[in-house]
């Protein structure tokens, strides 16, 4: 992952390479993957939640911390005492801000969101007009101009070009104040989209940024023990709702790991469609049957027998299978994977000086 910072941040360049460590840093884990980025060199970070920006403040005094979500009524104290920056999407929070800096005698850097045809957060069109002739007047000093691209993982797509134009004719009405308008789709888009400060997530954690484009290096592998070995003769089903129905003779082997622990239900198999794959004795087997919540079977009759014994190991991510992978064959996106990779697993972070828990 420290890898693949350095390798955006040299693409990036002279752009600011910054980090997105949201949802736990995209459920990897932000005690770890935070310190690591910021060893990396990332100095700036940014967040959803108000909580993760706590959590994170605590492990990286001096980083430059971004709430995405932006200011929460009644927050702006606890935020400006942390220093840290709110992504301002709307006039009333602008004013609460604005209102908290004048009566403290503090301008706290903030960050202005455009809204530039996503309709999800930031100022209106107008409303960004209007505050480019008032911002100096606000009693803080935007430390950021920013927009969020809707398809940037699609290519070619009209709104992406044109929420690159709305949002350049907008930075420019901001002269002095840095701008930031792409994600790791963006950042990989080219020059133009890179303004200067790039906020890539996705491709830190080694997922897919834009179909078609090779991701950088994988960062999880999962890997799950095989409880039992079992044979099934053809005509049988397995797991819950008999959803497959075995078509020959099979051995099977029953994993430790289910819904709960972030592998979906849409991804196992039945008499229709063939779920996801794990990799046993060095072979890529496909689930049989539906996922429950503490377990899955795997299809290991092309195996050689007894080439697969209780308290084997079988992979789920790595060995060549990609969090996309698992993704394609349960309807979502890799974001959707990494950040449902279950709570119960025992997590090992390996390199960058750390092998530990
Ligand atoms: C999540 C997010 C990002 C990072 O997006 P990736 O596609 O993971 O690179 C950047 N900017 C904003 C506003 C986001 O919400």
């Amino acid at each position: 992952m420290a890898d693949n910072w350095r390798t955006l941040s040299a693409l990036a360049a002279p752009a600011e390479c910054a980090a997105v460590v949201k949802a736990d840093a995209y459920g990897l884990g932000i005690q770890r993957v935070g310190p690591a980025l910021w060893r990396a060199g990332a100095r700036t970070f940014f967040v959803a939640h108000f909580r993760e920006a706590v959590t994170l403040r605590a492990l990286l005094p001096d980083a430059v911390i971004y709430v995405l979500n932006g200011l929460l009524p009644d927050l702006g104290a606890e935020y400006a005492a942390l220093r840290l920056r709110p992504v301002l999407g709307s006039t009333p929070e602008i004013s609460e801000w604005s209102a908290l800096c004048r009566d403290s005698g503090a301008g706290h850097p903030a960050a202005i969101h455009v809204d530039t045809g996503m309709h999800r957060l930031g100022l209106s069109l107008e409303e960004a007009v209007q505050l480019s002739g008032t911002w100096r007047m606000l009693g803080f000093p935007p430390s950021l101009i920013m927009t969020h691209l809707a398809c940037a993982d699609m290519p070619g797509h009209v709104l992406t070009a044109r929420q690159r134009l709305v949002f350049a004719d907008v930075a420019r009405r901001f002269p002095g104040i840095p701008a930031s308008l792409a994600n790791s789709a963006g950042t990989l888009l080219g020059r133009d989209f890179r303004f200067d400060l790039v906020r890539p997530g996705i491709f830190l954690y080694g997922g897919v940024a834009i179909a078609g484009v090779p991701p950088l290096r994988p960062v999880v592998r999962l890997e799950v023990k095989v409880i039992q070995v079992s044979t099934a003769p053809a005509g049988e089903t397995v797991g819950y709702g008999a959803a497959q129905r075995l078509k020959r003779p099979s051995r099977l082997a029953t994993v430790s790991i289910g819904y709960a622990d972030g592998l979906f239900r849409a991804a196992g198999s039945s008499d229709a469609a063939k779920g996801v794959e794990a990799v046993v004795a060095g072979r890529r087997c496909h689930l049989v049957g539906r996922v429950s919540m503490d377990l899955a079977t795997l299809d290991i009759t092309d195996l050689p027998e007894h080439a697969v014994e209780r308290g084997d190991t079988a992979v789920f991510l790595g060995d060549g299978i990609s969090v996309d992978d698992v993704a394609a064959r349960a309807g979502t996106i890799g974001y959707e994977v990494l950040t449902s990779l279950g709570r119960r697993y025992a997590r090992r972070y390996v390199g960058d000086g750390y092998v530990g828990d």
